[in-house]
């Protein structure tokens, strides 16, 4: 069987994550979705919620996924639950030197971790997390970007 990490701080998940993971699931048996907790990065919505949201827009996937979180290297994750291929998104040339050193400093620390860079639908490519935070903490409409579950959830949290 063949399986696949997918790792972010998913804060939230967005449309572009969902086309990664749908692109994911076509080449991969099963793809296990992981939020990293305590991450230097200060979130807007709490491990749980992250948790909950991918869960209710990746319902529809079965068991082709799995929900997961880690609080650790991500190359000690991939030994603890026996997978070593990762997946990564690329939006832009912009995501490509952050993505190119990651992926070398994971082989690094593991020699046994690869990673798979997929390239989402072009009308993706502007969407990211903190994007879509910075136009919703203005009231700005950002339901092409998120799943509705994520599109209450920043109404709720910025009041409108
Ligand atoms: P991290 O903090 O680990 O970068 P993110 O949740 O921001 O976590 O992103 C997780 C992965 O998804 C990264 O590889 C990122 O490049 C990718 N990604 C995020 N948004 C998109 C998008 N719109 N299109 C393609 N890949 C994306």
């Amino acid at each position: 069987m063949k399986e696949a990490i997918y790792p972010g701080s998913f804060d939230p998940i967005t449309n572009g994550h969902l086309d990664i993971i749908e692109r994911g699931v076509k080449i991969f048996d099963k793809v296990h979705i992981v939020v990293g907790r305590n991450m230097n990065k200060k979130c807007l919505f709490t491990d749980d919620e992250r948790i909950r949201f991918i869960k209710e827009c990746t319902a529809h996937l079965g068991d082709k996924v799995v929900i997961d979180s880690y609080d650790c290297l991500l190359v000690d994750y991939c030994d603890q639950v026996g997978v070593h291929t990762v997946i990564r998104g690329l939006r832009a040339l912009t995501d490509f030197d952050y993505e190119f050193q990651m992926a070398l400093t994971n082989r690094q620390l593991n020699e046994k971790v690869e990673s798979v860079l997929l390239v989402s639908n072009i009308i993706y490519t502007y969407v990211s997390s903190s994007m879509v935070k910075e136009v919703a903490s203005y009231h700005g409409d950002v339901s092409e970007m998120v799943p509705p579950n994520v599109l209450e959830a920043l109404k709720e949290k910025y009041n409108y």
